[in-house]
């Protein structure tokens, strides 16, 4: 099984770049991701104003695949609604279980659709969706 070129220059990239690798001050949402299988640990803290998010950043430890998924993800909400940023979350959980294949209908989720084909490893899945799980448990709280 080998990784497109896209995906991986993607991974890459996301791990190089540290812009969303921070800790806010006093978060709204604090939600630790933990992945035993891989030992991806990640603390995802969002900052919301007026029911949009303002601010989002990650901290902790975790392999390639779940980092980058992180900081993808985290690109994608800023300056959306917690309610859009929970349906986000729902589509690229349903796009990863192949429950959606339009491409058309994943267009939303811009850069992240790099992890379509993340169920072709199965080992992989649960870092790639690590970040999703916890933004959907976190903004039940909000
Ligand atoms: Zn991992």
């Amino acid at each position: 099984m080998y990784l497109e070129s896209i995906y991986t220059q993607l991974i890459m990239e996301h791990n190089r770049s540290s812009h969303n690798r921070k800790a806010l001050e006093d978060p709204d949402i604090s939600e630790r991701g933990y992945n035993p299988n891989c030992g991806d640990d990640i603390m995802l803290e969002v900052k919301v104003e007026d029911g949009i998010i303002a601010d989002a950043g990650y901290s902790g430890v975790g392999c390639a695949i779940s980092q980058a998924s992180t900081s993808l993800m985290i690109d994608l909400i800023k300056g959306k609604s917690v309610d859009e940023a929970s349906e986000l979350a729902d589509i690229f959980l349903a796009m990863i279980k192949k429950d959606i294949t339009d491409e058309e209908e994943l267009e939303v989720l811009e850069d992240s659709i790099i992890f379509q084909n993340i169920s072709n490893m199965p080992a992989r899945v649960k870092c790639a969706v690590l970040a999703w799980h916890s933004l959907k448990e976190g903004s039940k709280h909000i």
